[in-house]
């Protein structure tokens, strides 16, 4: 399955969302892991799985801001890109050690992220949230992971709390 880069990269930081007020993680267990890796061209090796939940670590820490992009380059170690000239036109097709290749994946769609569309991988606005978006509107103001979620939970609240405000802006003034 040859999945585009940006999905991969968003389906791979957005494994540890907050469920029921819970943090998750969809790649804690070994075989959900594997299933994970091998539905997106992945094998499921143990160096793999490992590679992969540690890349996801430091994506999201880079994607938050609290980590240095520099922290990715190491990723890339032993990827290529290889032309490959086709019915008159050039791919280039990636070469990686089988069990890089997934975190390679996900590190190249982050540079290539940043370098076409800076600024439009965030955190979604909701601070109880911990999924990640990629804002693909012409405005760039998308502030929700999902808008049915995260969009009306947070529209609910400030509603809420315009409310609660109220009659006591009327005691005090
Ligand atoms: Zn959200």
């Amino acid at each position: 399955m040859d999945l585009d880069g940006d999905t991969l990269l968003l389906e791979l930081i957005n494994t540890t969302p907050v469920e029921n007020g819970v943090p998750t993680d969809a790649l804690q267990d070994d075989d959900a892991a594997a299933a994970w890796t091998r539905a997106r061209g992945g094998s499921g090796a143990a160096e793999e799985l490992a590679l992969v939940r540690e890349v996801r670590t430091v994506l999201q820490d880079v994607v938050r801001g609290e980590a240095q992009p520099d922290r990715l380059a190491g990723y890339l170690r032993g990827a290529a890109m290889v032309p490959v000239p086709q019915s008159g036109k050039l791919e280039w097709r990636l070469e990686a050690p089988p069990s890089r290749e997934l975190a390679v994946r996900a590190v190249l769609a982050w540079y290539e992220l940043e370098e076409s569309r800076p600024g439009r991988l965030r955190s979604c606005g909701n601070p109880e949230c911990r999924l990640f978006l990629i804002d693909r509107s012409h405005a760039n103001r998308a502030q929700w992971c999902s808008m049915a979620v995260c969009g009306n939970r947070m529209k609910a609240r400030r509603h809420y709390e315009r409310r609660k405000r109220q009659p006591q802006a009327r005691a005090t003034g």
